[in-house]
């Protein structure tokens, strides 16, 4: 009756994992994408961009070393634009190869082109070349991710002027740069930047920044990015930007401060790309960002055969989320029942330090009033730590005092965002303080922080 039992708009991560879960289970998939190549935001302009660089920036500048050859090691003197995109274009060339690989071993097809709801079940697909094609499905999953936010008061160029989807190829290297907005995409270019010796100023309205994260481990970031001289300026809304006679952006600050910089990062919100997809033939409306709203078990829209999933949808907006959001979709459009998610997933910033973060903060802890203990432990305490020459660097375990459960890890430095999935597992696993006291653990690693934040907090609770 239909020609597809699943059309998928966008190739992104829920697009992807959803095209391949219907797929591994018979169905006959057709994506559909408007970008040049597969692989959406996280390949081309997001995640895997923004990781590439920070890695790129950690290696030439020899970040990872100061700690031991002081702060004005480098591995390589005069780092340019130039040596960012080289690495840049490999990984991505190799991501879209594993991808496209993927979709042709699984036999989902592809299609070029922007897609539109012409009815609940037809897609009309608008090729680069002008050319109109229509196809029907059974099910839809719209993954069609978002896009920078672009205020009008903002003078974005394409030269010094950017949003987050144009830094990733920027032309040259700044010796200034301002940034606005001190979310998560804001925190890590500013510091990715910072690492590079760059002149970095934050500019975010509110008069704190990241504020899901435990306030003890932003404080400890706070400290670091100080002392590395990044310019906070917090509670300072942006009143004005103009381009001086040298074409330098300058943000005047309604608190009466002004900052001029080399280049300057608009990186303040995205918004659902969803105003060309004509969903009122769909059925379907949007939020004032955008965003569809679903039935968050079943990823089901409004419309019950039209899923969405991924940054469409809001909160938490992560590749990681995205990708089991498509999976949960693709899983009940085709009667399969997938378990419950887990409880607690694990949050990255990939700024320089790497923050991570599962489970309850400290903050909310209280809130709840669960009589609770923390357990600290600072990297520069274990084996490895010191081989590293690590100086910074902190772990922050939450237990509850009644049951023992482990309630929330907190982890910022070297590694947070691999180390933070032992705190995960045991977690979910609902596991204990126990667990860190008793089991052994490799030496030398940083992983060891564990067992020290736990004995911290062991000690805390005998104490008590
Ligand atoms: C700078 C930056 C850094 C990030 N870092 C991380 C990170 O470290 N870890 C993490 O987990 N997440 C990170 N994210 C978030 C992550 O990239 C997103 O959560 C993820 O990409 C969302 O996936 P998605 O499935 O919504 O699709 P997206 O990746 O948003 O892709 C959507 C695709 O749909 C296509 N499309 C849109 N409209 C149409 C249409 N009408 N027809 C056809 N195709 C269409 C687009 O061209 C695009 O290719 C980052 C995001 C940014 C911007």
């Amino acid at each position: 009756m239909y020609d597809y039992d699943m059309i998928v708009i966008g190739s992104g991560p829920s697009g992807r994992r959803a095209a391949v879960q219907s797929a591994k289970i018979g169905k006959s998939v057709l994506v559909v994408e408007k970008g040049r190549r597969v692989g959406g935001v996280s390949v081309h302009t997001g995640t895997i961009p923004s990781k590439t660089l920070r890695e790129t920036v950690l290696n030439l500048s020899g970040w990872r070393e100061r700690g031991f050859y002081g702060r004005s090691y480098r591995v390589k003197q005069d780092i340019g634009a130039a040596d960012l995109m080289a690495r840049l274009h490999k990984t991505l060339d190799h991501e879209v190869e594993v991808l496209e690989h993927q979709f042709s071993r699984n036999a989902v097809r592809t299609a070029r082109g922007e897609a539109r709801f012409v009815s609940p079940h037809t897609i009309e697909i608008l090729a680069e070349g002008g050319e109109l094609s229509s196809v029907t499905a059974a099910h839809v999953l719209i993954a069609c991710g978002t896009r920078p936010f672009r205020p009008d008061y903002v003078p974005f160029n394409g030269t010094n002027v950017f949003d987050s989807d144009e830094i990733v190829e920027l032309p040259k290297l700044p010796r200034s740069l301002a940034v606005i907005g001190a979310g998560v995409i804001g925190v890590e270019y500013a510091t990715i930047f910072s690492a590079l010796d760059v002149a970095v100023t934050l500019i975010e309205p509110r008069p704190s920044f990241l504020d899901f994260i435990d306030k003890e481990l932003i404080e400890e970031f706070t400290h670091e990015l100080r002392d590395r001289n990044v310019a906070l300026r917090l509670g300072s809304a942006v009143s004005s930007i103009h381009l001086g006679n040298d074409g330098r952006p300058t943000c005047k600050l309604a608190d009466g401060r002004t900052v001029a910089s080399d280049m300057l990062l608009f990186a303040a919100g995205r918004v659902g790309a969803t105003d060309r997809l004509n969903l009122d033939a769909a059925g379907l409306k949007v939020d004032h960002r955008g965003r569809i709203a679903v039935d968050p078990k079943t990823l089901q829209t409004a419309v019950p055969h039209i899923y969405a999933a991924g940054d469409v949808i809001g909160f938490p907006s992560l590749a990681s989320t995205s990708m089991e959001q498509g999976r949960v979709a693709a899983c009940h459009a085709f009667g399969l029942e997938p378990p419950p998610p887990p409880e607690f997933f694990p949050y990255g910033i990939y700024s320089v330090p790497e923050i991570s973060t599962v489970g309850m903060t400290e903050e909310e802890v209280r809130k709840r009033e669960i009589p609770y203990e923390c357990g600290i432990a600072r990297f520069r305490e274990t084996s490895r730590g010191h081989i590293m020459g690590l100086n910074t660097g902190m772990m922050k375990m939450i237990f509850s005092v009644k049951t023992r459960r482990l309630l929330g890890v907190h982890i910022v430095g070297e590694g947070a965002t691999e180390l933070i999935h032992i705190g995960q597992a045991v977690l979910n696993l609902k596991g204990t303080i126990d667990y860190f006291i008793e089991n052994t653990f490799n030496y030398p690693t940083l992983a060891e922080a564990y067992k020290i934040a736990g004995l911290d907090a062991w000690n805390r609770m005998v104490r008590a």
